[in-house]
């Protein structure tokens, strides 16, 4: 805690020690306008619309702060989280919410969830070193709908409440833009950079302390942890290297080994009598360790349906790495069009650090950083609760054992991440594909083949998935002439170069042949509604792709046109509907091809 008293006014930009965050509250803005709200917060908050319109509006744009008494003093007064992180491989240092701030938490009595609801935008913070704390419209729009938009695709997110314009704040970035607040909300925005950064300034009570924490407070006891390393996992195997290396491995995720950097533990101090060494169990997991294997869980569980679903981040510094596994930090983010393992979102991203193919071996990379963070704690052994080791730290002799520990439990903890991440995408693609069962030999046969071919014959990631739901799966088992015909189809209507080539069509056809197969091998012959329910159940119609976003961000910046955000959110919030009742036309080219000229978009970090 930044102060224990007061709360804090002066708000130069400053280091923060001893403390992981700072009272502040919003800047006051001028005649805010409420652009939209989000059905879904709305209800999973545990919220009803009130009477009080006014008072909702004037706590989305940061005016009123409903938490606390400005008269008595009493409540519960804004903050911003102090933060570090590992920016594209180096450390940045200490960093911070620089233009978010929370407003206070609130738990859902029905579900039991706790969530901290934030703005972000509403100014500067002590953490906005030279920036200026604040959000333009196209960036919040952005956050707002993608938000919401992988929550309806049970993807693990943070969340988006409300998006306010603020019509008088000008904010400067290529050019002078209008200003908004997005409100925003989550189970927790702690990062693995939260760590990070008191790893690096050496405080190893409070990192033991934010441990604790966060065992007790956000996954909701120690009780609620993996209780020891999970029998789906056998060391040692690792599952990737086990598949064949043929050509179509190229398009799978990959996911290389990141030994771990012993000079990177946190500096210990020595001088302390000697610890006796236990015999028995010298890498027992103690508490510490199974919580950074739950953090380890999550996290691969969510980059797993990250590249089944074509979900790029494009800024996966550890700031961004939320610890409660959350997809989180929406800045130049994409969805995938056409299939391409190198694209990445992000236009500075020259070396592709941040591709979608390199998403599941970054993750693991900032969860090694945690790791080390985590290091003196999950290498304790049974000593963790000795008074001593807590509070002056451990003779040099142990450190070399501890390390080891340390190391051997985080390696383990990576054989547990592959296997984790290898269960949750199977277990997404053979839904995604239609099947029941998992085959070993579908990794190859199906997933591979179909990602190389909707990377050579620039077929579309998500409404490829799709349109496979649509076919009449019996008939292509026995039927060459119908092979040929549902390959034009995947191949849809416009930006496709290869639609007309014959080789294409006939390599598809190949690959629908011993799909079909597959499928009628898992439901047998007979009405085929029920396979493509569970199909459409699993693979959307609407994705929030990047050109839909720009015409979204076009329109609403023309005032006459706002209503667009209405249609879209129907979209976004139901995503595997076929239809919203909206606007058919608009629905319908919403969910079509993407316009040729505007394929493969990266975006400035300028938000
Ligand atoms: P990001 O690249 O979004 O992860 O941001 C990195 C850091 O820069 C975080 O600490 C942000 O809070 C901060 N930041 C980004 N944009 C602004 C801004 N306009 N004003 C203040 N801080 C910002
Ligand atoms: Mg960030
Ligand atoms: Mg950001």
């Amino acid at each position: 805690q930044d102060s224990h008293n007061a709360p804090r006014e002066d708000l130069g930009p400053r280091l923060v020690k001893g403390a992981l965050f700072t009272y502040v509250r919003p800047e006051n803005v001028l005649s805010p306008e409420l652009l939209a709200v989000s059905a879904a917060a709305m209800h999973d908050l545990g919220l009803r619309p009130g009477a009080d319109k006014e008072e909702f509006l004037q706590t989305m744009a940061g005016n009123e702060i409903i938490a606390w008494d400005e008269k008595t003093g009493e409540g519960i007064y804004p903050w911003a989280q102090c933060y570090g992180g590992y920016q594209f491989g180096q450390w940045a240092g200490q960093l911070g919410d620089g233009r978010a701030l929370s407003l206070f938490e609130t738990t859902n009595p029905q579900t039991n969830k706790r969530y901290e609801v934030q703005l972000k935008g509403a100014g500067k913070t002590p953490y906005s070193r030279f920036a200026d704390g604040k959000a333009v419209l196209r960036s919040s729009i952005r956050e707002f709908i993608v938000s919401e938009a992988l929550n309806a695709l049970r993807i693990p997110t943070s969340r988006a409440l409300s998006l306010v314009l603020t019509p008088h704040s000008k904010v400067q970035r290529e050019r002078i833009e209008p200003g908004a607040i997005v409100c925003r909300f989550a189970e927790s925005w702690l990062r693995i950079g939260t760590f990070d950064l008191l790893r690096t300034r050496g405080d190893r009570k409070l990192l033991r302390q934010l441990a604790d924490y966060v065992a007790e407070h956000v996954f909701g006891g120690w009780e609620q942890l993996p209780a020891k390393l999970s029998s789906d996992v056998k060391p040692g195997k690792d599952v990737l290297e086990a598949a064949p290396h043929t050509q179509s491995m190229r398009s799978v995720p990959t996911m290389s080994s990141n030994s771990v950097d012993s000079q990177q533990f946190m500096d210990l101090e020595t001088g302390v009598p000697k610890l006796e060494t236990q015999g028995s169990g010298k890498y027992a997991e103690n508490r510490y360790a199974r919580l950074y294997r739950e953090i380890v869980r999550r996290n691969a569980r969510t980059v797993a349906l990250w590249q089944a679903y074509g979900f790029t981040n494009g800024v996966l510094n550890t700031d961004n790495t939320s610890i409660f596994g959350l997809s989180m930090d929406f800045g130049p983010f994409a969805f995938i069009d056409v299939f391409d393992p190198s694209y990445t979102p992000n236009h500075d991203d020259h070396l592709g650090r941040y591709s979608y193919r390199n998403q599941p071996t970054i993750i693991w990379w900032n969860l090694v950083r945690l790791g080390e963070a985590f290091g003196e704690l999950i290498g304790a052994g049974d000593r963790v609760d000795e008074e001593v080791f807590a509070t002056q730290g451990v003779e040099k002799v142990w450190v070399d054992e501890l390390v080891e520990r340390a190391e051997t439990l985080i390696a383990a903890a990576g054989e547990e991440y592959k296997a984790v991440f290898m269960e949750e995408y199977r277990r997404a693609m053979t839904a995604r594909l239609g099947l029941k069962k998992f085959k070993e030999s579908d990794f190859n046969e199906l997933y591979s083949e179909f990602l190389d071919l909707m990377e050579a014959h620039q077929l579309d990631f998500n409404q490829s998935f799709r349109r496979l739901g649509a076919l009449h799966v019996e008939r292509l088992t026995g039927d060459e002439e119908a092979r040929r015909q549902a390959a034009s189809t995947l191949f849809g209507k416009n930006g496709v170069l290869e639609r007309d080539d014959d080789v294409a069509r006939a390599r598809v056809a190949q690959w629908l042949e011993k799909w079909s197969r597959r499928v009628v091998e898992d439901w047998g012959t007979g009405p085929e509604d029920a396979r493509r329910e569970a199909m459409n159940s699993v693979n959307p119609k609407f994705i929030p792709k990047g050109w839909i976003l720009d015409e979204i961000i076009e329109r609403v910046e023309k005032k006459s046109e706002r209503d667009i955000l209405d249609g879209v959110m129907r979209m976004a919030l139901a995503p595997f509907n076929e239809e919203w009742g909206w606007d058919r036309e608009t629905e319908e080219r919403f969910c079509g091809d993407i316009p040729a000229y505007k394929a493969g978009m990266q975006c400035s970090c300028s938000s």
